[in-house]
């Protein structure tokens, strides 16, 4: 993996003496004691402490948060990827060093091996990728993998610490590889799946192959040992969410393992799940068919709007026999002049107004989604992103600019003009905090200083 320096077992000897030191001051405890963890966290997850001082200095640093204490939690208690894995969630959660988390994993990943070999009968396993950014700032890769077994599997134990699943005919470790993809970019940092440009993507797939390759080799060499351990010959891959493990399978890409008990090389494809070849059939066929959905054209069309308020003004409840209601009170205000017409003309005077009213009222609505489609246009054209208008929207240059020259004469309401035109202040000590002296002088806003200790800024 280039760029990357895993050193192999280097300055760390023994991680789990690391996880028992404090994470702050490094100091170690004495035989027999054990230092203090954090009240909010799972205790299984959390650094240790040696005293409340070294506690708050690591708060103050930003280095855990209360909402650090919760996403550990949320990692190790509900999340299938990670759950019962201690070190990955700590590793993800910046508690752990890197050299420390590699080092724990290959000890994990030998015992898993060892199982393995004692287990004893016949097995078959298989490993399956997936890239995420468990809401930090880099992508990380992590491989599933699953080793069948008989029936109700009595005579096995995996061990422990390795988050390791038990179904009826097999035993699965979800995390049992996790590596970085990427450097850390706090643009990657993101709750669902990553969004790269295909470019990037296959950058990272290849990535993703030539680890996989690796952790395949060690299977291998189990059975040209003799061990009764056969790999399964696709790579699962899920492509519900996932881009960068989709393009293995868009791009052909093969993991190739140099196999030394049959002195050649074998190769495994990867392979979308069934149930992701399903759901993306069917989403395939619902743009396709209904031809509704995400057409971001259709946000840039005024009769789809027109379309848009008539549907959500029908459909709430109410709401057309108000409007009804109060464009009849309108009328009949507006027309209190008694005049000189007949009483059937009378009535179809008052229905014109009326229904001039309704107009005005939906034309009043389009007068917003013009200057919503007007803010969209000129929000992509100065070059922000990559494509123009007409590349985003599907549309033609000549569908584009007949829609600019609609809508630019669309008056931005007063208060979206006042939302334009507000500049924010230097600093406000009610969102800020209070005001913190550097080392040099400079002054930093406590808000500002937190975001820049965690490498947001
Ligand atoms: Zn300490
Ligand atoms: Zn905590
Ligand atoms: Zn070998």
């Amino acid at each position: 993996m280039a760029g990357y320096k895993v050193r192999m077992d280097a300055s760390t000897a023994d991680p789990e003496m690391e996880l028992q030191q404090c994470i702050v001051c490094g100091k170690r405890p004495e035989p027999g004691q054990r230092f203090h963890v954090c009240s909010r966290c799972v205790r299984e997850v959390s650094p240790r402490y040696c005293s409340e001082a070294c506690l708050r200095q690591y708060v103050e640093r930003g280095r855990h948060t209360r909402a650090m204490c919760e996403r550990g939690r949320k990692l190790y208690v509900y999340d299938l990827r990670v759950r019962g894995n201690p070190h990955a969630v700590k590793y993800l959660l910046g508690w752990m060093s890197e050299d420390s988390f590699f080092k724990r994993q290959r000890q994990k990943q030998q015992a898993i091996l060892r199982e393995i070999e004692d287990y004893g009968h016949r097995t078959e396993v298989a490993v399956s990728p997936e890239v995420a950014s468990f809401e930090t700032d880099r992508l990380y890769c992590l491989v599933a993998m699953s080793s069948l077994s008989t029936r109700g599997h009595p005579d096995r134990q995996p061990p422990c610490d390795t988050g390791a699943l038990l179904y009826d005919k097999s035993v699965v470790y979800p995390s049992y590889q996790l590596f970085p993809l990427t450097a850390p970019n706090p643009r990657l940092n993101s709750n669902g799946p990553p969004r790269l440009s295909p470019e990037l993507s296959v950058l990272c797939g290849q990535r993703v192959a030539a680890v996989l390759s690796t952790t395949i080799a060690a299977f291998l060499d189990m059975a040209a040992r003799g061990l009764p351990v056969a790999v399964y010959p696709f790579i699962n891959c899920d492509n519900r969410t996932n881009i960068v493990v989709d393009v293995l399978f868009w791009r052909k890409i093969l993991c190739r393992v140099p196999d030394h008990g049959n002195c050649r090389s074998v190769s495994y494809l990867f392979d979308l799940t069934p149930y992701s070849v399903v759901i993306c059939a069917v989403s395939f066929a619902a743009s396709r068919v209904f031809g509704k959905g995400k057409r971001p054209s259709e946000k840039l069309l005024r009769d789809e709007w027109r379309k848009e308020i008539e549907w959500e003004i029908n459909n709430i409840k109410g709401l057309p026999e108000t409007i009804d209601r109060i464009c009849h009170e309108l009328a009949l205000q507006r027309d209190s002049q008694p005049r000189k017409l007949g009483h059937r003309k009378q009535k179809a005077a008052l229905n014109a107004a009326v229904s001039q009213l309704k107009a005005d009222f939906l034309e009043a609505a389009l007068a917003y989604t013009d200057q919503y489609r007007r803010n969209v246009i000129e929000y992509i054209k100065p070059g922000l992103i990559d494509e123009s208008l007409a590349e985003v929207t599907g549309m033609t240059e000549a569908e584009v600019q007949r829609i600019e020259a609609e809508v630019g004469k669309a008056e931005f309401m007063p208060y979206t003009k006042r939302l334009m035109a507000a500049v924010p202040p230097a600093y406000a000590p009610e969102l800020d905090g209070p005001l913190v002296t550097l080392a040099d002088g400079k002054q930093v806003c406590e808000a500002d200083l937190l975001l820049s200790t965690q490498e947001f800024i």
